[in-house]
């Protein structure tokens, strides 16, 4: 099936991803956007080759102890799946990297409820220094908590859609926010919406059900 998608990562995320220099949380969702956006996934292959071709013009000469090894985090992450139940492919929806990284598909999230009409998985990462990373469902209509960004957050919608102060967003299309930014996105009102959401630090809610859901949820 082939999506429009219309949200992409941004240049310099992609780059950043390409060169392993995300943390875990960033770079799974990035990498869950590329499984889903053939645009994104040409412009890695490209900037990848401009990558190798770059190390491959240089003299050889012995790694700085300590360099950090070229391979992206979420590589690492993915190649070490905390469950080893069976990958079931769901088809479109969930994309491969993130269920074959933690054996999941839609009908096996283990959902915990997150406030009225808002549910949310948290994706284990190698270190909490890693980012924060998890799949959230909001029933259709309902509005997410409003809240900050330490860092940046990107969102990546699996299914439905959500709106927000910038626009609409559909399956495939990835909202890249920084810290500068508070929305408050709220689900289709006849789809609802379910997503990925990889912050540099936990989000931080505010209001009422944030500081309800704040002590039970570490969010
Ligand atoms: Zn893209």
């Amino acid at each position: 099936m082939t999506k429009l998608i219309n949200r992409h990562a941004d240049p310099a995320t992609l780059m950043a991803y390409a060169a392993g220099t995300l943390n875990e949380a960033l770079s799974a969702a990035v990498a869950a956007h590329v499984a889903m956006c053939p645009a994104c996934r040409r412009e890695v292959r490209l900037l990848e080759a401009v990558g190798d071709a770059l190390i491959a013009s240089l003299a050889p000469t012995p790694a700085p102890s300590g360099r950090r090894h070229p391979t992206r985090p979420v590589d690492v992450v993915l190649a070490t799946p905390r469950t080893r139940r069976p990958v079931i492919d769901d088809g479109e929806r969930l994309p491969r990297p993130i269920a074959q990284a933690y054996g999941l598909t839609f009908e096996t999230v283990p959902w915990r409820i997150l406030g009225p009409g808002v549910w949310h998985h948290r994706l284990q990462l190698s270190s909490p220094e890693e980012g924060d990373l998890r799949l959230l469902k909001i029933a259709a209509g309902r509005r997410m908590p409003e809240h900050g960004h330490g860092g940046t957050e990107l969102t990546l919608v699996l299914d439905g859609a959500y709106s927000d102060q910038g626009g609409r967003y559909l399956p495939g299309d990835l909202q890249d926010v920084d810290e500068e930014c508070e929305h408050v996105p709220m689900a289709d009102k006849d789809l609802g919406c379910i997503c990925l959401i990889a912050s540099e630090r936990p989000a931080r809610f505010k209001g009422l059900i944030g500081r309800i859901v704040h002590p039970l949820t570490g969010l």
